[in-house]
């Protein structure tokens, strides 16, 4: 399981980390100067990922922007210094372990990370995306697996970032590229011995199989993997009572969007039985019904979505609230938003109804013994993203006793709203325990995501005419 195109970025990589150390500033320069360029070229990078991705231009567009923003603010972040998270303690006089010495703890970068691009963000999660921005902020080289579904694009991505290199003097094995669409080759990466650590957004099976790859190395490397997530939202009597169908309509757009290609795409809806709660899913599955999302990102991704979604439906104790088939649909047109509603128990009986099916897809689960019946249910999940609460000041003793299962099982935790869409900020929390993540106590977005890929050291009673 070797291939020469790996050892060779690999090592590039590694010479480059052992011969060129990136100080801050030219680490900053080097990311600002990428969202430059990539800014330059917008209008020919999105026509190039619309084609291949059929995302959308508008999306694609707002997906560059995303890029540059998160590029910029790595810049900024590691510019004042918080990456360090720096602590300095005075020596103290005396015997241990009161006494002590001089300490002070700082952070080094790992050393050359693998990035495998991911399918559904072209731009944000790919060549220069949030994993390759953190991992530049760190000082860490990257050779980035770039996914088959936007080769073309990837391909033009990596000569901005090779051209910016160039004009900044710095060696080109800061930024590599592996383009084999081969899972031989990735396994292959992962496995060359001067890989320091690996990135991944993708699905629970590619991240498991790479888990285990890593798992075999002779030296043990960190894997950050993002992988399934069903982001249940617990729909609140209270809140159905002071709501319009307009809320109906919010959560079907957010299930759509995108054809449903969304780590936190909303895949679990929990309510209470009603007629408050007939009405809200009637409205829901009507507009989900009128939704004709554009084509998945891969015809494979299709079948899938398709194969996946007539299985459940074979289940006994399922029934679909959306009206059309979606095993009926031209396997080359978009997916056909499906939802489907199952009791508790049918839910608790069937594990494959928590897992997260790509694409547009929901299960209703409704329960009738109130508070306890949403508990049973989180506690019985797996890990996710995001927990959703739609809920009103009527529901906070619900809520209250709810939350602390909630954050159990997510990342994050929204009051009202839609999990689809994730602010790039210091205090976002994009993780989740599994199969939301390998690594719940890291984010993946967000500029603490550099921690991932620098490590402590301690200096101890390190001399002042050092600088
Ligand atoms: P994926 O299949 O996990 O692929 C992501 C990357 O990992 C690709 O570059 C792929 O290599 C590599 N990879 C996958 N399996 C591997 C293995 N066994 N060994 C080494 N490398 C491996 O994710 P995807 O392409 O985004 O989605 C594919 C399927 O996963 C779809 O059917 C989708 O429904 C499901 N899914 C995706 C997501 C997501 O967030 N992207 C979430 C849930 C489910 P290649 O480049 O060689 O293909």
């Amino acid at each position: 399981m070797t291939s020469l195109d790996s050892i060779s970025l690999v090592l590039a990589a590694k010479k480059t980390f052992d011969t060129e150390k990136l100080d801050v500033p030219l680490r900053a320069k080097l990311l600002r100067g990428l969202a430059a360029s990539l800014n330059v070229h917008i209008e020919a990078l999105v026509n190039c990922a619309d084609t291949e991705t059929h995302l959308g231009k508008v999306r694609l567009t707002g997906e560059v922007h995303r890029t540059c923003f998160q590029l910029n603010a790595f810049a900024d972040y590691i510019l004042e210094g918080k990456h360090l998270r720096s602590l300095n303690q005075s020596a103290v006089a005396g015997a241990p372990p009161l006494g002590r010495p001089q300490l002070e703890i700082t952070s080094v970068p790992l050393g050359p990370v693998v990035v495998f691009a991911a399918s559904n963000f072209p731009f944000a999660f790919s060549v220069l995306g949030g994993d390759t921005a953190a991992a530049l902020a760190a000082g860490c080289p990257v050779i980035v697996k770039a996914h088959p579904a936007h080769l073309e694009l990837s391909q033009k991505v990596i000569e901005i970032a090779k051209t910016v290199l160039a004009q900044m003097s710095l060696s080109d094995g800061w930024i590599g590229m592996l383009s084999l669409p081969d899972i031989e080759a990735g396994a292959s990466l992962v496995m060359q011995p001067d890989v320091a650590a690996v990135s991944f957004t993708g699905s629970l099976q590619g991240g498991r199989a790479l888990a285990k790859h890593i798992s075999q190395r002779d030296q043990p490397i960190p894997f950050f993997g993002e992988l399934g997530s069903i982001n249940p939202v617990l729909v609140m009597p209270g809140f159905l009572r002071q709501n319009t169908a307009d809320i109906a309509h919010t959560l079907a757009d957010s299930i759509v969007q995108g054809a449903g290609q969304f780590c936190t795409s909303p895949g679990l809806i929990i309510i209470e039985e009603s007629t408050a709660a007939d009405q809200f899913l009637a409205a829901l599955a009507s507009r989900l019904d009128s939704h004709s999302p554009h084509k998945m990102l891969t015809v494979s991704m299709q079948n899938s979505f398709q194969t996946l979604t007539l299985q459940a439906l074979r289940l006994a104790g399922v029934r679909q609230l959306t009206t059309r088939n979606p095993g009926s649909s031209n396997i080359s047109a978009g997916p056909t938003p499906t939802i489907i509603e199952v009791s508790a128990e049918t839910f608790l009986t069937h594990p494959v109804l928590h897992e997260e099916i790509f694409g547009p897809y929901a299960v209703v689960v409704r329960i009738s013994n109130g508070t306890a019946g949403y508990q049973e249910l989180l506690m019985h999940l797996q890990g996710s993203l995001t927990t959703t609460f739609w809920a009103e000041k009527m529901d906070a003793d619900a809520v209250t006793a709810l939350l602390p299962y909630a954050m159990q099982k997510a990342g994050r935790v929204l009051f009202g709203g839609v999990p689809t869409g994730v602010a790039v900020c210091e205090a976002q929390h994009h993780s989740g325990p599994w199969p939301a993540s390998t690594r719940p106590e890291t984010t993946s977005v967000g500029m603490r995501a550099v921690e991932r890929f620098l490590r402590p050291v301690a200096l101890q009673d390190k001399p002042s005419w050092l600088n």
